[in-house]
């Protein structure tokens, strides 16, 4: 069979660490796939799906801007993206292009990897954005049994907590009261450590606590840290980003791929920015 290709579309995708890790999971199965990144302006997905089906193009990932274009541009929707009304992955059946978001089973799947399981679990998660909304719809279908939501915009929280029937907005002692708190917001990202670059304060926190920091940019949050210090367990949002990415692998090729082999690609990548 000729090589095969997959891509990511997005704007901006010049950082992106999708290349990285999809490629070298790729090598290390030895099959012959290749993945590229396409920056496709705003407006332009639709355009680039029918370029998909017009190149051959195997797989596709999908980022910003993209997620809800491709959402309604798609032939079918796995339930979680008919959820979120938002599409990062997009493989063939048949002929037809479905769309999936892997985003919230890759969180969980990152916590199963290390042996923490969501169900019956009772879930803080700050944030409401994309990444939040993906969580609480995964927790819901995982089984967590209470997952509260604490954002900036109580309306944006008030959203994300329609997608799970065990969702509800939180307030702040919600915090305290978790087995697992999220961040789900953008704070730390770039390893700001600027005066309330912090989600939440880390008193908040405590030693029983699993605590885990979707931002992967730097790996090492100073809330992750913090947490660390009070005693809880930690885990850093990379194991996310390899699960998302792993199980896009998964659709288009069929098997699961080597996701130690997609931590090291990243955190290499990682290591040179
Ligand atoms: P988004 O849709 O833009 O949402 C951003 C969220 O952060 C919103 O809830 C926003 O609150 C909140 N926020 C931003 N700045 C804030 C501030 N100064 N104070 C309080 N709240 C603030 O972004 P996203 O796509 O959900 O991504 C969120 C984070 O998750 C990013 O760091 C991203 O890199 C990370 N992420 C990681 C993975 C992974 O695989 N590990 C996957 C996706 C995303 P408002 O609603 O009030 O604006």
């Amino acid at each position: 069979m000729s090589r095969r290709l997959a891509a990511l579309i997005g704007s901006p995708v010049a950082h992106s660490l999708s290349p990285v890790i999809h490629q070298a999971a790729f090598d290390a199965a030895g099959v012959d796939w290749s993945y590229v990144a396409f920056d496709v302006a705003e407006g332009q997905a639709a355009a680039a799906l029918d370029a998909m089906r017009v190149l051959g193009i195997a797989g596709l990932s999908v980022t910003m801007p993209h997620k809800r274009e491709i959402a309604d541009a798609v032939d079918r929707l796995e339930p979680a993206a008919r959820a979120l009304q938002s599409v990062n992955t997009v493989s063939w059946d048949g002929d037809d292009l479905v769309g999936s978001s892997t985003d919230g089973a890759g969180f969980v799947a990152s916590l199963a990897e290390v042996g923490i399981d969501v169900a019956d679990a009772r879930v803080a998660v700050i944030g409401a954005g994309g990444a939040a909304r993906s969580v609480v719809d995964a927790l819901g279908r995982a089984g967590s049994t209470d997952i509260t939501v604490l954002n900036r915009t109580r309306e944006h929280a008030e959203l994300a907590a329609t997608l799970a029937a065990a969702a509800s907005v939180g307030i702040t002692s919600d915090i305290g009261r978790a087995d697992i708190v999220v961040n789900a917001t953008s704070i730390g990202m770039g390893g700001d450590t600027s005066e309330g670059a912090m989600p939440c304060d880390p008193s908040m926190l405590h030693a029983e606590q699993i605590v885990v920091d979707l931002v992967y940019h730097p790996i090492r949050t100073a809330w992750l840290d913090a947490a660390d210090a009070i005693g809880a367990r930690t885990v850093d949002g990379l194991g996310m980003l390899i699960h998302q990415a792993a199980l896009q692998q998964e659709r288009w090729i069929g098997v699961r791929p080597d996701t130690v082999v997609m931590r090291a690609a990243a955190e290499a990548a990682l290591a040179d920015r």
